[in-house]
């Protein structure tokens, strides 16, 4: 039986609020998380503060499907990098999350960079990934024909991909709820009551009470004030902001491949990517921040986009860029990511997943699944999952009924019956953005200016049985 979908109201009470395993933070991670125990006889619980599901960092990212290419050799992050590209290409193809296999080229700008290229072979081949190949500058060129004046050479990366960021932490939610997993949004956690030996966790929210046997922590930016409500004290989240410029789709021929640059000592540094939408992404910054909530973009961070991305790809100087945003990655000092079991408090913190959680989300949750059984946790047996399908918004949506057939956003060709079928899903939106990002309703070169009023409309007239 499909679980409940609530984002107001009071929480059901009595044993209608006592779960097995309570996931806190509904980004890709804990989606994933929550898909995975779906599969077991457990009651299962996916709570957020937010009111749709990805609404905090997942929603603001720059959208690749890494291979794990360039991880440090060893780490947790490395491994399941690789291990969740495959299992999220394989589960893309299934659920039809829109993924292009692209490719990417790691271009070198001067002779430094060129001579580490072959360094970042090497260690592509300690991370399992042989198929890398150096490019001279005559074959790089051919390969991507617009690039600018003065690039070296490159290292060629197949198997990176471009992917649907929002539809993955849809999907992954979806498949929860449609298998038995209650989803509380507008619900976030203010205090957790320390369970005496056997007891539940009480966990306090904006909505009521939850008890919990088992309680996982993916709250992201809040993971370690999260973990501070259970008295665990093991990082201290810096968030590090990515500014990320968007160009119209007349940018799209302009680029084959993601486009990245040689790795400096902040991260993977400013790339040009295609989306699987058939626009073009110059970013992100990376800028350590104090304040959690920072996702404003600034005029110094998108003019260093604007000039960075011209000089990688001088066409994209005369391109329009129809949307600007920034995401803040949860990054803890340590290279890796802080996943840890707490057996003692039935508590799995899944923590510092940077600027690769979308990539690594479905082997963080096999990881999990783990960790909860250190903690205690007997899942018992295995069911299959009963399977989910998005709906692909860049595909037609033959309708028999000329009402739904009806095109209310033009740029994107989003028709009422695209919307009516989200508005329906067994994750609704919850307003205008979580509509954009299941239908791309807004999302086109006006950015919903056309069609925003009309959008609104039909959120009104239908998002109204308590479940958005
Ligand atoms: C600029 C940028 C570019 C990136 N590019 C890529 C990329 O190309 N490929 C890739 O694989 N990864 C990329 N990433 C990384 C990826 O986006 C993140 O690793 C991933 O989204 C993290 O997901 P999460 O579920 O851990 O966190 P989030 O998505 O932030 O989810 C955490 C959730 O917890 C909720 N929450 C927090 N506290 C509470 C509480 N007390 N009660 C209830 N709910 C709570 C929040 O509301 C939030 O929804 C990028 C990140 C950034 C910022």
């Amino acid at each position: 039986m499909p679980g409940a979908v609530s984002r107001r109201g009071p929480l059901p009470a009595g044993a209608e609020a006592a779960y097995d395993v309570v996931v806190v933070g509904a980004g890709v991670v804990g989606c994933a998380v929550a898909r995975a125990l779906a599969r077991h006889p457990l009651r299962v619980a996916l709570v957020d503060a937010a009111d749709d599901v990805g609404e905090g960092t997942s929603k603001a990212n720059t959208a690749i499907l890494h291979t794990g290419f360039d991880a440090s050799p060893g780490t947790l992050e490395a491994g399941l990098v690789r291990t969740g590209h495959r299992l999220l290409t394989a589960y893309a193809a299934e659920t039809g999350i829109p993924v292009e296999p692209v490719g990417a080229l790691l271009v070198a700008w001067d002779e430094e960079q060129r001579a580490a290229l072959p360094g970042l072979a090497a260690k592509a081949a300690r991370n399992g990934h042989r198929a890398t190949r150096l490019l001279g500058p005559d074959e790089l060129r051919h390969r991507e024909p617009r690039l600018g004046p003065g690039a070296l050479g490159a290292l060629s990366v197949p198997g990176e991909s471009v992917i649907c960021p929002w539809s993955t932490p849809l999907a992954y939610a979806s498949q929860a709820v449609l298998n038995g997993t209650d989803l509380h949004l507008g619900c976030r956690v203010t205090s957790v009551g320390t369970p005496g030996p056997g007891a539940p966790h009480r966990l306090t929210t904006t909505r009521g009470t939850l008890t919990a046997r088992h309680l996982v922590n993916a709250c992201g930016l809040y993971a370690d004030r999260f973990d501070a409500l259970l008295g665990v004290a093991d990082s201290t989240v810096t968030p590090r902001r990515g500014q990320l410029l968007v160009h119209g789709r007349a940018a799209r021929d302009l680029v084959r491949h993601i486009l990245l640059p040689v790795p400096g000592p902040l991260g993977k540094g400013v790339l040009v990517a295609p989306t699987v939408y058939g626009n073009v992404l110059v970013g992100p910054t990376a800028e350590d921040l104090d304040d959690r909530t920072a996702t404003g973009t600034t005029a110094d961070g998108l003019a260093g986009l604007r000039e960075r991305g011209a000089r990688i790809v001088p066409g994209l100087a005369d391109e329009e860029v129809t949307a600007v945003y920034a995401g803040l990655r949860a990054a803890t000092g340590r290279e890796d990511y802080r996943c840890a079991a707490h057996p003692a408090l039935r508590y799995v913190t899944v923590g510092g997943i940077r600027s690769t959680g979308l990539s690594a989300s479905l082997a963080l949750a096999e990881h999990v699944l783990g960790l909860l059984a250190e903690c205690g946790l007997r899942a018992g047996p295995e069911r299959p999952l009963a399977p989910v399908r998005m709906p692909d918004p860049r595909a037609a949506r033959p309708d028999r009924d000329p009402a739904r057939r009806a095109v209310v956003c033009h740029c994107e060709h989003v028709t009422r019956g695209a919307l009516l079928a989200a508005l329906a899903s067994p994750v609704p939106p919850a307003g205008p953005g979580g509509l954009r990002r299941r239908t791309r309703a807004g999302a086109g070169d006006c950015q919903g200016t056309h069609c925003g009023a009309a959008v609104r409309a039909l959120l009104e007239e239908h998002g109204k049985d308590g479940r958005r």
